[in-house]
């Protein structure tokens, strides 16, 4: 059997259109198939890779710390250096109250920590989500999601928690003494990059801190670099309570973590301790990937860059079949019509050596997010085929 033939007998699926490229190498912007075919990465393994596939400074950090040390303990208990240099490090480039920092393995994760740290903090039952927001797949964070076609079979999930609609100001008075949070992505990643407008942010927060709600960020897909400064919420003149952070945070390696205040933190440790446990929350390996990635990316010229590189798409990406790019950065949702043209966009750039990819909560759009890397003529050179594959798209629609 091969190996695509083993891995459509053995490997759970998730969907019955996987995009099946068989990876032998990955480097830079680059994935290598096994038949030798170079395929420019424009979606950074859904925004995860911003350094580019194995960068050396996190590459030599992992190396280092395989050659010392793996899993010893649960997370929480020995103090291992490489979990100490990077909470320190993130903490420096947050705002003071942001200084305590809880490891975990994925974004879901971070979302399920933070739901249950304002439940216990505030001692109130709900917690209020946006529609067309995506903080995760197990079972708490999937609550969250609306509309409710992705976990519909999996109801009943959680009790208590309401919807509001993002930048919709009138909403904002469902947050109320019951609400323990509100949960929001600064900006809305799978609902085809969706931006906040006319000072939100400055409003939602307002609204909290009168009913005494905390504030949850989700920054694993807008964080680390992604949408031009290191994270998204700093350009909301606003501070979270809880900041959410994985994906882009290990620069290729898995690990995830939430942020508050120490004083908020302290609720998990007491009157019951343990109340959030993880066995590889943290893991070294991770951490030390992470801390080069932080280092990295706070020494180079990547994330000033990035606004630049966001102007020359969408120079390059203008045509007929484009109705609008809406942007943050280094995210983007490039709107060419119904879910049948993205599905073939997808297909005819893959075809042609360029990886892009669709979204959760917008059929309509292309997904764009390359490693933050990337270079202005690998932008060309991949605008150049996104543009013959809209040719081809936009003849055969007139046609
Ligand atoms: N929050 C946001 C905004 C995300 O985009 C994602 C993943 N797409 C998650 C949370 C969940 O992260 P993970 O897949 O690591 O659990």
């Amino acid at each position: 059997m091969t190996q695509r033939q083993l891995f459509l007998r053995h490997l759970a699926p998730t969907s019955d259109i996987p995009l099946m490229l068989e990876i032998a190498l990955a480097e830079g912007v680059y994935l290598y198939d096994t038949e030798g075919r170079k395929i420019l990465d424009l979606i950074s393994g859904i925004g995860v890779s911003s350094l580019g596939h194995r960068h050396p400074a996190v590459e030599n950090a992992v190396r280092d710390q395989v050659g010392k040390y793996w899993h010893t303990m649960v997370y929480g208990e020995f103090v291992l250096t490489p979990q100490v240099q990077l909470a320190r490090l993130l903490c420096e480039h947050l705002p003071a109250q942001l200084d305590s920092v809880y490891f975990v393995n994925s974004g879901t994760e971070a979302t399920e920590g933070a739901m249950k740290l304002a439940k216990r903090a505030t001692g109130r039952p709900e917690i209020i989500a946006c529609r067309q927001a995506y903080h995760g797949s197990t079972q708490g964070a999937a609550s969250l999601m609306c509309p409710t076609d992705f976990t519909q079979p999996y109801h009943p999930l959680l009790p208590g928690i309401r919807h509001i609609n993002f930048n919709d100001e009138n909403d904002l008075e469902k947050i109320n003494g019951q609400t323990a949070a509100v949960i929001l992505e600064v900006i809305q990643a799978e609902a085809g990059v969706k931006t906040p407008q006319n000072q939100y942010f400055k409003k939602l927060r307002r609204r909290c801190d009168k009913v005494g709600a905390l504030l949850i960020l989700d920054e694993v897909q807008t964080g680390f670099g992604r949408t031009g400064s290191l994270f998204a919420f700093q350009n909301q003149d606003i501070v979270p309570d809880v900041l959410l952070l994985a994906k882009g945070m290990g620069g290729g390696m898995p690990i995830g973590a939430f942020v508050a205040s120490q004083a908020l933190m302290q609720h998990f440790a007491h009157h019951p301790p343990l109340g959030h446990i993880t066995t590889f929350g943290g893991h070294p390996v991770s951490c030390a990937a992470a801390f080069a990635t932080l280092q990295t990316l706070l020494a180079g010229d990547y994330i000033s860059k990035v606004k630049t590189k966001e102007v020359l798409f969408k120079e390059q990406l203008a045509h007929p079949l484009v109705k609008e790019i809406r942007s943050a950065g280094l995210l983007m949702a490039v709107e060419i019509g119904a879910f049948d043209l993205v599905l073939k966009a997808v297909r005819l750039c893959l075809d042609r050596g360029l990886l892009i990819d669709w979204f959760l909560f917008d059929n309509c759009s292309l997904r764009i997010a390359p490693p933050l890397i990337i270079s202005e003529s690998e932008i060309e050179s991949a605008c150049a085929i996104l543009r013959s594959v809209f040719d081809e798209l936009y003849h055969s629609k007139s046609s």
